[in-house]
């Protein structure tokens, strides 16, 4: 039975502190298979959303999801930007096929390395309703953390899908995007896709 969980919003404590380690033999056990069933059924009830930290939904522990669909926004834009367009608007419509996203949960995670090279881009998060801003992250980053299976793996990222690990790590340091922000923008609240969740 999976429940779509609220999403703990600022300022609330459980998204200031530094997460919990999950003991890797817990990861099995039927409380954080709950909560990671959880929070799938909850990012996908989320259409703006393409990742969720575990104190997001009120739970201390170091766990985090990312969607795939982070991956087909990178691959859209390298597709774009060949084809010579000047990038791509992501608070436009979606130009690729929303499917059934599948969702990549990192437990205990670790980064491992990080590019020289950083990029600019506008950020939100579920937790700060209605606020954007630029954030510098870093352009490419490997990661290492186990599955929700218990196993160990590592994964490099690039791009957008970088920015979002780097965005969900920050929340289980207790760091929000509001903190990395140099400035802050405007962008019209749309409420009929869930941009400004209430
Ligand atoms: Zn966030």
């Amino acid at each position: 039975m999976q429940n779509t969980l609220p999403i703990v919003k600022e300022p609330n404590s459980v998204l200031r502190g530094r997460a919990q380690e999950v003991d890797a033999k817990d990861i099995t056990a039927k409380r954080i298979q709950a909560l990671i069933a959880d929070m799938r059924a909850t990012l996908k009830n989320t259409p703006d959303g393409v990742g969720l930290a575990a104190p997001q939904v009120g739970e201390s522990l170091r766990i985090f999801i990312v969607s795939d669909e982070a991956e087909e926004i990178d691959k859209t834009e390298r597709r774009r930007w060949k084809e010579g367009e000047q990038g791509w608007e992501r608070n436009q419509e979606k130009p690729y096929e929303i499917r059934e996203w599948r969702y990549f949960v990192f437990i205990n995670p670790e980064v491992k390395n990080t590019s020289k090279a950083s990029l600019e881009d506008v950020e939100g998060c579920l937790s700060v309703p209605g606020k954007f801003g630029i954030v510098k992250r870093y352009e490419k980053i490997t990661v290492s953390a186990y599955d929700e299976n218990g196993k160990k793996f590592m994964r490099g990222a690039s791009r957008f899908f970088a920015r979002v690990l780097q965005h969900e790590f920050d929340h289980l340091e207790g760091v929000l995007f509001v903190d990395r922000t140099e400035q802050f923008i405007n962008v019209a609240p749309r409420e009929e896709n869930g941009v400004s969740p209430k």
